[in-house]
């Protein structure tokens, strides 16, 4: 653990304490390159905690309990206008630069500054962030639980409810049961989809989606054409929708061949700068099969994380049964370990247990 300096929180900024943060696969593709990121940055962002102090302008109390988005949105521009607010140009932009909505970092070492992640850094005890990523967490939900609404649970589901559209009956495949793959498999069962078919490497993880609903398990057959094979078998001819959740070509492939006619493959994992995916280009046509992104599940956070953390409470999505480990801070290493290793669902950092 290293110790930094942080910046009092500037106007419409917020000082929080945190205490869980998820370990996301994001995170890990920071780490290993696949996704370019600004450094020295403080990793983390999948948090929740209490706000300790307000900038001003903010209308937070200082004692309010909150989840952390790491996507705030401009309201201004483009996208935003069109209604697009998770693909919020000033957002992405600025997140690229490492800083908070004004470019700069607030975290800084010896005088030298610190980079921020995805505006959160939640890898540490405080973090300051634009406040319009403060989401106020409702009475009885945990902090872990909240935690990883703001990023798996609103990705995942978002992905089946808002980017596809999932309704009663569709048959859908997740290939990839991570938290993301997971939190798909969760939303697509409670809008009525059946089959919903999981698709992973990991005997632990294809068990842990069975035991949570899915009607199959389909184990990666070494390739995207062989395992596309076991879910059209076991779907009766494929399925209406299958969400990718690896970043992997190969699986995107997969998702795509696992397809009926008018299907689509959805992609909500981060690929490599470069990555390309070959497609049998005649079945676009001929059956009408779609490619469909999903970035954030296509969600408005500030809506879609309470509503989901309403549905939690009221037991209609089992959240707690995805976090797989808790680990204090400290051992932050040993869960990108547990990650790599490719068994684990979600590995939580208690913040409380590190304090
Ligand atoms: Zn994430
Ligand atoms: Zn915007």
């Amino acid at each position: 653990m290293t110790e930094l300096d942080l910046a009092p929180p500037g106007p419409g900024e917020a000082l929080v304490r945190l205490h869980a943060s998820g370990v996301c696969h994001s995170d890990l593709n920071a780490i290993d390159g696949t996704a370019e990121t600004r450094c020295p940055a403080v990793l983390g962002h999948e948090g929740a905690g209490v706000v300790e102090a307000v900038g001003e302008g903010v209308a937070l109390a200082p004692g309010a309990r909150v989840v952390l988005s790491w996507l705030p949105s401009c309201g201004h521009c483009e996208e935003c206008l069109r209604d697009l607010t998770h693909l919020c140009t000033t957002a992405w932009l600025e997140m690229a630069s490492g800083g908070l909505l004004d470019g700069r970092p607030r975290l800084s070492r010896a005088g030298e500054p610190v980079y921020h992640y995805s505006f959160l850094s939640t890898f540490a005890e405080r973090t300051i962030v634009p406040a319009a990523c403060c989401i106020p967490i409702p009475d009885g939900v945990p902090f872990e639980i909240a935690a990883l609404a703001g990023c798996a649970v609103a990705t995942g589901t978002g992905a089946v409810w808002r980017t596809a559209g999932v309704a009663p009956s569709d048959r859908v495949a997740v290939i990839g049961c991570g938290g993301v793959g997971m939190s798909a498999l969760l939303g697509a069962l409670a809008v009525g989809a059946h089959p919903v078919v999981a698709v992973d490497v990991s005997q632990d993880k294809l068990a842990a989606a069975e035991a949570l609903g899915a009607t199959h398990a389909v184990a990666w057959e070494g390739t995207p054409e062989a395992t596309a094979a076991r879910v059209l078998e076991v779907t009766g001819g494929g399925v209406d929708y299958a969400i990718e959740a690896t970043g992997r070509p190969e699986a995107a492939l997969a998702a795509f061949l696992s397809t009926r006619a008018r299907g689509a493959a959805v992609l909500i994992g981060i690929f490599a700068a470069g990555a390309t995916i070959p497609l049998p280009a005649m079945t676009i046509p001929r059956m009408e099969r779609r490619i469909l992104g999903s970035v954030y599940g296509s969600s408005r956070p500030e809506r879609d994380i309470p509503a989901l953390l309403a549905l939690y409470r009221a037991g209609r999505l089992p959240l707690d049964r995805l976090v797989s480990r808790r680990l204090p801070l400290e051992a932050v290493e040993e869960a990108f370990a547990l990650m790599r290793g490719g068994d684990a669902l979600r590995v939580v950092l208690d913040l409380e247990v590190a304090a």
